[in-house]
């Protein structure tokens, strides 16, 4: 099968939802009407075999993951993920696990209300690019670069448990129970979507954790030219860390990437107002620290002694 009927085969047919999309796959170009007062925003996450995720995994699961992890950027900026782009690479034609892949990806599609409006398709190792492309009102996109000194810190859930799946996949002493919901936790991240509009509304800085909390907040706090101060008893450390890791959980949780829950920041004048908003929705955010004035990060240990926090993570180079 060549290129042209592959994309024919696989990625044209799965029909167009939006009646922003004037046309997509099929011309060089997709075309788009961004709907007045939006922006539009746009990112890129590329997974590559061997690196973030195994080939061994299903077909399925690797589309489902690559575009929750381009939905969970989305999400950060508090911007409406909308359409997708596939830069796929293949190293062979495998009309299995092309069928497999497609599915994955419709699934997500559909689950999150989204379009495939393009891409790429080559030959050579292993890859998953998706461009997202997504809207938010006029102005309120979040950015990592607005957290002010008394900023509370917070962040949407549980953390550290895709890290100790990686950890633990080949550990036989785990529990085929605890296995399968930490192997969950890793293989389909569930991107916060249904904070966007809390978000919009509260947060002054955002980012999705997706290296580790304690790097990803430095980022927060390199762009915002601000410090941060976390409260170690405070951080939602995943209890399978507790069982599993014990004396590393709370390094697991600082630094263990692949989570994909949020972090941000919100001026504490307007918490209350936060944590009442979230009830209502049955929603949960976990306050960690407070951002400061002095730069770098701290965190005050179970024993009230303050401490250098080294920001650490997932980093390519
Ligand atoms: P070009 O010759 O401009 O590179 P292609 O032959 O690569 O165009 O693509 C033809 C059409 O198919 C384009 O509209 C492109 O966006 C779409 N396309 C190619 N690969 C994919 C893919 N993996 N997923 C979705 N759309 C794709
Ligand atoms: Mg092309």
């Amino acid at each position: 099968m060549n290129e042209f009927a592959l994309i024919e085969q696989f990625f044209k047919s799965i029909p167009i939802k939006s009646k922003e999309v004037l046309f997509g796959i099929g011309d060089d170009a997709a075309c788009l009407q961004i709907p007045p007062g939006n922006n539009l925003l746009v990112s890129t996450d590329t997974l590559v075999s061997g690196i973030h995720f195994l080939p061994e995994w299903g077909a399925y699961d690797i589309a489902r993951r690559s575009v929750m992890v381009n939905i969970s950027d989305m999400a950060a900026m508090g911007a409406t993920p909308r359409w997708l782009t596939l830069a796929l690479t293949l190293d062979k034609f495998d009309s299995h696990w092309l069928t497999e892949f497609t599915r994955g990806l419709t699934d997500s599609l559909n689950q999150y209300n989204l379009d495939l409006i393009g891409g790429d398709t080559t030959h050579g190792p292993l890859s998953i690019s998706l461009t997202i492309l997504g809207l938010a009102p006029d102005g309120l996109a979040i950015r990592r670069s607005g957290a002010s000194p008394g900023d509370v810190i917070l962040v949407s859930g549980q953390l550290g448990a895709a890290a100790l799946a990686l950890k633990l996949l080949n550990n036989q002493e785990v529990s085929l129970e605890d296995k399968r919901e930490l192997m969950d936790k890793l293989l389909y991240p569930t991107p916060r979507t249904d904070l966007i509009s809390i978000l919009r509304q509260y947060a002054s800085a955002a980012i999705d954790i997706s290296d580790g909390l304690s790097a990803d907040l430095n980022h927060i706090c390199d762009a915002s030219k601000v410090g941060a101060c976390l409260i170690e008893k405070q951080i939602p450390v995943h209890p399978l860390l507790n069982k599993y890791s014990n004396a590393q959980s709370i390094d697991l949780a600082l630094s263990g990437g692949d989570d994909y829950e949020l972090c941000f920041t919100v001026p504490a004048g307007q918490v209350n107002a936060l944590y009442n908003d979230l009830s209502k929705e049955n929603l949960v955010c976990y306050p960690i620290g407070f951002i400061e004035e002095t730069l770098g990060l701290r965190i005050k240990k179970l024993d009230n002694q303050l401490e250098h926090l080294v920001p650490k993570g997932y980093s390519h180079f």
